[in-house]
């Protein structure tokens, strides 16, 4: 049977990666070992991180005034790592709220410093959304301002790119790579591998390398962007597994026609779900249109007391991980960058006969 996995995370990759590493498996490059088992200071393991950095920089058009750093302990890693690196000698930073992840990074900055939090969400008629909003320098004397551009577990995404009069800081966990961006917009973006990169664990960041200058907290070695940057993401040992199925992930995406391509899919996938959802007396989206989330669709059934049964039905019909986060309830589809266009229309499909079944 087909199965489709929309999992937030982690989730599906690409099958002809899985596939590809599953042949190389324990033998890369013929060399008898797997890509896991050699030095991360040898010729083939530099060539191949070096050989990421450059197709992630083609992909998303970096320009040569930021760093790409490869670090550990995924996305949340990164929400204390920010506020360690940039927010010495009693800096202040303002943190925008619009969802779970971009509240949980305040939380976590609010150990090592002073912050400003300001919720950017809206209701409209057709649901809870949210805006960057209009800054002005006499707000603060901030250092950064943070925002999180695709609330994962809200399903509220805001598309526009972010202005601000102190450098912008992005938690693009569940969508870089997604559509096109701006890079040079941004001060630092960061991400989680586990949504559109790879494996949970590696963290994606890059960074304007003025950003660096900024006076920081005592925090651990490997927190430390200078250091990080120094090293070649390399300070101790990288997690180089993740860090090679980060690196047949790009070159795949590079393969499908880069960023501009997948956003064209990832748009007609989107609207499959969202336009058959607008039609339905039987399911219903809570996100304001304009906010709906391309990468992280949630929706609830009208009757919540057939959620358990849609569950266990989708499941049997290979439709995987449909529920939606504990916070929120209902359903959430995650449709990212590897999911096929057909996962999306076997789950309408199957959401349709469903409802006729139990109209
Ligand atoms: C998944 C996610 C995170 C957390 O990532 P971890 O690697 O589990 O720490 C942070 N922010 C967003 C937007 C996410 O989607």
């Amino acid at each position: 049977m087909q199965v489709f996995n929309f999992c937030a995370g982690p989730a599906m990759l690409p099958p002809a990666v899985m596939q590809q590493a599953q042949a190389e498996f324990i033998n890369w490059q013929d060399q008898g070992v797997s890509v896991m088992e050699v030095s991360h200071r040898g010729k083939p393991f530099i060539a191949l991180a070096n050989q990421a950095e450059a197709d992630l920089r083609e992909l998303m058009n970096i320009p040569d005034d930021y760093h790409v750093l490869f670090m550990h302990g995924g996305g949340r890693g990164q929400f204390a790592a920010i506020a360690q690196n940039f927010l010495g000698d009693n800096g202040k930073a303002l943190y925008l709220t619009s969802g779970q992840w971009s509240k949980s990074a305040v939380a976590e900055a609010r150990k090592f410093a002073d912050v400003d939090e300001l919720d950017i969400t809206f209701a409209t008629e057709d649901g809870k959304g949210a805006k960057f909003p209009a800054l002005d320098p006499s707000q603060g004397d901030y250092r950064y301002v943070h925002y999180c551009p695709n609330e994962t577990v809200d399903g509220i995404e805001i598309f526009e790119e972010p202005n601000a009069p102190w450098p912008v800081i992005a938690d693009m966990s569940s969508c870089i790579l997604s559509r096109e961006i701006d890079v040079s917009k941004y001060g630092l973006i960061y991400a989680g591998a586990q949504k559109n990169i790879g494996p949970s664990g590696l963290a994606l960041v890059i960074v304007r390398k003025d950003m660096l200058k900024l006076p920081k907290l005592a925090m651990p070695s490997i927190a430390d962007y200078q250091i990080t940057a120094d090293a070649d993401s390399m300070f101790n040992t990288p997690p180089t597994y993740a860090m090679y199925l980060a690196s047949l992930v790009f070159k795949w995406l590079k393969a499908e026609g880069g960023v501009k391509a997948i956003e064209q899919k990832n748009i007609r996938k989107a609207a499959t779900l969202y336009d058959y959802i607008a039609k339905s007396d039987f399911y219903t989206n809570g996100v304001a249109t304009e906010n709906r989330s391309r990468m992280n669709a949630t929706f609830q059934l009208l009757n919540s007391e057939l959620d358990g049964e849609f569950l266990q039905q989708a499941e049997k019909a290979g439709l995987l991980a449909l529920k939606g986060h504990r916070i929120v309830g209902g359903m959430r589809a995650s449709l990212y960058n590897a999911m096929p266009e057909q996962g999306a229309i076997a789950l309408v499909a199957f959401m349709d006969k469903f409802a006729k079944a139990n109209q």
